[in-house]
């Protein structure tokens, strides 16, 4: 490739093949060559309302922010990588300085910059820079679009770091979509061994099952609150205001509630008298931090399948085809788009 083509997203639904330069490296930046590219939650989201609450797309912009690829180019004063190093990219570079940075909570920099989140530009072109530091290398037993995954396989870490998850851990994952299925598959690699999942949707059911689940319920069928299900960590990947109620009510005494999904609204109701009576620990995520090398250690060493979660591959050109794929197929868990691929 010596063009870079990239997918741009100009309004709601309207998203054009277009042609741009190669990007430059800075001195301590890596140009990528972008081979495989996840399609997030948040990208469908920004292609169909063009904001993610105060995130508003007021520029075109290039979304994706799963992504791996071969370095194609060094900045001046790279050390970490050389070109052909194949690497999986960390979107967020934080600011480095500031209280968070600081105290090590990198992912709640109030000045980071991240991957298709306005204005930041993402993955989804041939090519991309990023900061030396936010490419991964990636073993031979991963391939590119497993190395895509490290960046959804991170928001599982870092849910299950948060919930403190172990062997003696009764896990409960409310919603089944690609966060939900590798929370289980993280929780069962942590040695969790009691995983319940809800969802409303049978065959993200199965996948779980398969990902290691112990109990799966359709609670369009058999509401949580109608089972004996009980746990000590809920992580919550669907952000729906009934699993989010029915979730914490299943916490035992001393639970830890881990809120991972995006709802629909700033604001949600919790079973407020429960939360007190149980002491329960109630917690949001921000995306992840320092999570990179646990992803590829667990996905290298086959202790999680991310195969099992990848349902369609489009080309660059067919970005907008893996945009509408989840609402296109009731199957579809997690689109690729990746760039060698040929035009539909
Ligand atoms: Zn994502
Ligand atoms: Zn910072």
């Amino acid at each position: 490739v010596t063009d870079n083509v990239a997918a741009v997203l100009h309004a709601p639904g309207d998203v054009r093949i277009e042609r741009r330069p190669i990007p430059e490296p800075g001195p301590h930046e890596v140009l990528v060559e972008i081979r495989a590219v996840g399609v997030c939650g948040s990208d469908v989201h920004y292609f169909e309302h063009g904001r993610i609450g105060d995130h508003v797309v007021r520029a075109p912009l290039v979304l994706g922010h799963e992504s791996a690829g071969v370095v194609a180019g060094v900045g001046s004063d790279v050390r970490r990588h050389s070109v052909g190093d194949r690497v999986a990219l960390e979107p967020g570079v934080p600011c480095g300085s500031c209280r968070e940075c600081r105290a090590g909570r990198y992912n709640l920099c109030p000045d980071v910059r991240f991957f298709a989140t306005p204005p930041v530009d993402g993955a989804f072109a041939n090519y991309v820079t990023i900061h030396e530091d936010f490419a991964f290398a990636l073993p031979a037993e991963l391939t590119d679009e497993e190395g895509a995954l490290m960046e959804p396989l991170s928001v599982a870490i870092w849910a299950c770091r948060k919930g403190q998850v172990g062997p003696d851990t009764a896990v409960l994952v409310t919603g089944a979509g690609p966060i939900g299925q590798l929370a289980v598959q993280v929780a069962r690699a942590l040695g969790a061994t009691e995983l319940t999942v809800t969802d409303v949707n049978q065959h993200r059911l199965e996948v779980a099952s398969e990902g290691g689940a112990s109990r799966t319920l359709d609670v369009s069928r058999t509401p949580l609150a109608e089972t004996d299900v009980e746990a000590d960590v809920l992580l919550e990947c669907s952000g729906h205001p009934d699993a989010v109620r029915e979730g914490v009510r299943a916490l035992r005494p001393a639970g830890r509630a881990v809120m991972v999904g995006m709802g629909p609204a700033d604001e949600m109701e919790i079973p407020m008298a429960v939360v007190q009576n149980r002491e329960l620990w109630l917690t949001g995520t921000f995306r992840y931090a320092n999570t990179y090398p646990a992803a590829i250690g667990l996905a290298a060493a086959g202790r999680v399948n991310l195969r099992a979660i990848i349902t369609g591959r489009f080309s660059l050109e067919d970005t907008e085809a893996a945009l509408r794929a989840g609402r296109d197929d009731p199957a579809s868990i997690k689109p690729l788009v990746v760039p060698g691929a040929a035009p539909a």
